[in-house]
């Protein structure tokens, strides 16, 4: 080695995730790399008088969290807005929200995110009128934790002009009451988009969800220097939880110029892919954005390569899409995609080189996305297209062995299951035929087939807290049958959400290994994950994260 390190990291337990050296206890960082793995004693010794010294005390090292499944601008702003998660019935609703409007007297709307389905009662929709009692006088209106759905009071729904109705997108609604007026409830982004442009971001924060284009009128100087603001904020959030590299889930030219903006200014403080999102009603002439897009962010902290897509909705609301009815209707949810335009967007887009994502929540729609892979892959031919599905909730056991036959790469949220401690254990089980519970969430299965499994939280549907979502996968609830174990191993589960990570990006010869050469991406853990009963890693933090070589947080 020839320079002097900038950095040791000694007394550590390191998984490095490289065969030739698996574990080791310290480490040195020169000029944004990884330069030595060694003992402490070895490293020790490479340390000049300008080496920063950390010592990790016998806690776990390992190469920065990936998460791979993120929606940064949403995940940003909602870390100021109030958060509903876990609260349930009118007084309690009604008590924080009056408090909020109080807080945000200048916002149009009051807004409020992490609402459970069930937040009025169990089993009870809610209503705009339920939340005319909670705020009378304003607009107010708040997401679901999944995002697939907004309930408005009467107040903001006139003011976004929807309180009788409007046109939607496929796969989207307005929900009517036997009066002919909106009930509240707004499903998919078609739906409630025109209440998010009343709040307080203006709903840019959600346009690369939303349209996949960029916000109509672009941003003056204010609202753009306050989207980066929150996003910049939102990034030392990550930062503080050891993740160094995000795949962001929806996109537009916009946030790239966001994040290149916080890049000049050394505020990206994760490297995060920004994709092209194709709506399903986009001609597919708008590919050409996707190139420019790629030919435009093409860095190690800030690219695309990657095309987002959606093929149904969620399950709690009966919009993903089902081989077979569900339970007690004859509604098998709502096909975003015709089979024929998603097939054709894909072999366009997998000629082009680039990455699919496909949102796929229920067997039907899995289906239709592995078909779209396998028909590029028959029109293209066959190459390391690493094309991933998004969640995989419900998959029909027929299916089960076409991700490793294929190469797709299943993307899955361990905190989003019902055993995940994160959401409520009850409630999907009666929206799901009994038999369809063995092969939901059923990350482990997946994995025995060979296929690359990776993991994330998809924020803001669930916090950023990767050991939130390690305790999920490791140290899941114990679920009576029909549902079916599926815990990982504690290695797997860092496995998937670091290297596997980095090989979902194409990025595997330069991060998610504590290597000699890789980037200098690292996180060092509070505790030695190992020594930890599993139900309790959730209590781990990150005391130390760098990114290309920059302590980006220090607990
Ligand atoms: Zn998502």
């Amino acid at each position: 080695m020839s320079e002097t390190p900038d950095l040791v990291i000694l007394n550590g337990r390191l998984l490095t995730f490289d065969a030739a050296n698996p574990t080791a206890e310290a480490l040195a960082v020169a000029g944004g790399r990884i330069a030595a793995v060694g003992s402490t004693a070895e490293i020790r010794g490479l340390a000049g008088p300008g080496t920063r010294v950390f010592d990790a005390q016998g806690s776990t090292v390992l190469p920065g969290f990936i998460d791979s499944h993120v929606h940064l601008f949403g995940g940003s702003v909602e870390l100021d807005y109030l958060n509903l998660y876990g609260v349930t019935g009118l007084d309690r609703l009604t008590e924080l929200v009056r408090a909020e409007a109080l807080r945000c007297p200048d916002d149009r709307v009051v807004f409020a995110v992490q609402a459970d389905y069930d937040i009025m009662a169990e089993g009870r929709a809610t209503t705009r009128h339920d939340l005319d009692r909670v705020l009378p006088d304003r607009p107010f209106a708040m997401f679901a934790a999944d995002h697939h759905t907004v309930w408005a009071n009467t107040r903001a729904l006139e003011l976004a002009g929807i309180l009788h109705g409007g046109d939607t997108e496929a796969g989207a609604e307005i929900v009517m009451a036997p009066d002919g007026t909106a009930a509240g409830e707004l499903r998919e982004p078609g739906a409630y988009k025109p209440v998010l442009r009343h709040t307080r971001y203006g709903g840019r924060d959600m346009e690369g969800l939303v349209t996949g284009a960029n916000p109509d009128p672009m941003p003056g100087p204010i609202d753009r220097a306050r989207d980066r603001d929150a996003i910049a904020a939102g990034l030392r959030h990550c930062a503080s939880h050891g993740i160094t590299g995000l795949h962001n889930m929806d996109g537009n030219v916009y946030t790239g110029e966001l994040l290149e903006e916080l890049d000049a200014e050394g505020a990206l403080l994760c490297r995060t892919e920004v994709p092209f999102h194709l709506k399903s009603g986009d001609p597919l002439d708008r590919l050409e954005e996707a190139a420019e897009m790629r030919r435009r962010f093409a860095g190690d902290r800030l690219w695309t390569n990657r095309v987002k897509m959606f093929m149904d909705g969620v399950i709690e609301s009966r919009t993903a899409l089902m081989l077979r009815p569900y339970p007690g209707t004859d509604h098998i949810g709502d096909p975003v995609f015709a089979p024929d335009h998603f097939d054709e967007a894909c072999v366009r887009i997998d000629a082009m080189g680039m990455q699919i994502a496909t949102h796929a929540i229920g067997d039907l729609a899995i289906r239709r996305t592995l078909d779209g892979y396998a028909r590029a892959r028959a029109v293209n031919g066959p190459r390391d297209s690493r094309h991933r599905v998004e969640h995989i909730e419900v998959l029909a056991p027929d299916d089960l062995p076409r991700f490793a036959a294929l190469g797709v790469v299943a993307s899955m949220q361990p905190g989003h299951a019902p055993r995940g401690h994160i959401f409520p254990e009850h409630g999907l089980d009666q929206v799901l035929h009994p038999d369809q519970i063995p092969m939901a969430f059923a990350w482990q299965t997946i994995r025995e087939t060979g296929a690359r499994v990776c993991f994330s939280t998809d924020w803001p549907v669930i916090q950023v807290d990767v050991m939130d979502s390690v305790r999920a996968a490791v140290g899941p609830l114990e679920m009576p049958a029909p549902w079916v174990d599926q815990t990982q191993r504690l290695e797997d589960t860092l496995r998937s959400y670091t290297l596997d990570n980095a090989w979902v990006e194409f990025a595997e010869t330069r991060k998610g290994r504590l290597a000699p050469g890789y980037l200098a991406d690292i996180a060092v853990m509070d505790h030695d994950l190992a020594a930890m009963a599993p139900a309790r890693l959730n209590t781990a933090r990150a005391a130390l994260t760098v990114m290309d070589g920059r302590v980006t947080w220090e607990a």
